[in-house]
């Protein structure tokens, strides 16, 4: 479980966000949505240990977790620009967080379990310019996930592919979710994307929650006229 409160991040005179307070339930899938700089990478982020707030706490199932580093706070991510290491071949990256493990033959296991999890088994051996987008952002999970995280933090991760690409992984990483029941965080600025994949959606606008819900109670019932039109914008 995290639990966001109070949280505050002004960059120099900018407040992007604004007293937000969340919380997100263990195993669930959450959506943070909302336009270009509405703060939703600023509090993912935050939650990764990425940046600091200046106001406010971040609580990792009932510890402390505002000022822990990143290294120390057991989340993978995923983000859209977030490369591959071209130079190393697929099971290498996916390899990459595991250094901290001396056996070879163990590091080996749990490459191959993890390239299974994201379906590309196989395809350890070739590098990254030798598969497509989607498979890229595959072997990205794979490798936020060779961490053994307890959230998994994902910034437009599909963002940019093309739609019928996205559609294809968005079911793909819903199937991963509920294999694993790993706690997930999910930002995008794609209405249909939020409404199709999460348990829960949060609606941010101007670095304010300004609703949240499940997909089915936010387009039922959206609180203002902002949520309306921005949910409209999809269909
Ligand atoms: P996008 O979908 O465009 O990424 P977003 O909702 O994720 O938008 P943020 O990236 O969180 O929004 O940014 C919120 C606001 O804070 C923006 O106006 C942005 O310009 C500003 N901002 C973010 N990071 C910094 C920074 N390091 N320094 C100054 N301003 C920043």
């Amino acid at each position: 479980k995290i639990r966001l409160e109070n949280v505050t991040k002004t960059f120099r005179t900018f407040r992007a966000v604004h007293g937000v307070s969340l919380e997100i339930a263990s195993g669930s899938l959450v959506a943070l949505l909302g336009p270009s700089g509405s703060g939703k990478t600023t509090i993912l982020r935050m939650v990764a240990g990425l940046e600091f707030p200046d106001d406010g706490r971040i609580i990792f199932d009932d510890v402390d977790a505002t000022q822990i580093p990143i290294q120390k706070r057991g989340v993978g991510f995923v983000f859209q620009h977030y490369a591959l290491f071209p130079h190393m071949s697929v099971a290498e990256n996916v390899a990459f967080g595991m250094q901290r493990r001396k056996d070879k033959a163990d590091v080996a296991r749990r490459v191959g379990e993890l390239l299974e999890l994201v379906r590309l088994s196989g395809l350890g051996d070739r590098f990254p310019n030798q598969i497509s987008g989607g498979q890229r952002q595959r072997v990205a999970l794979a490798r936020a996930l060779a961490v053994e995280p307890r959230v998994l933090l994902l910034d437009e991760p599909f963002g940019a592919l093309d739609a019928a690409v996205r559609r294809d992984l968005r079911r793909w990483l819903r199937e991963i979710h509920d294999e694993l029941g790993i706690t997930t965080l999910f930002v995008t600025h794609d209405q249909e994307e939020a409404l199709d994949l999460a348990d829960e959606v949060v609606i941010l606008n101007e670095g304010h929650i300004v609703q949240r819900g499940t997909p089915e109670a936010v387009t039922r019932r959206p609180a203002s006229s902002f949520v309306m039109e921005f949910l409209g914008d999809s269909n």
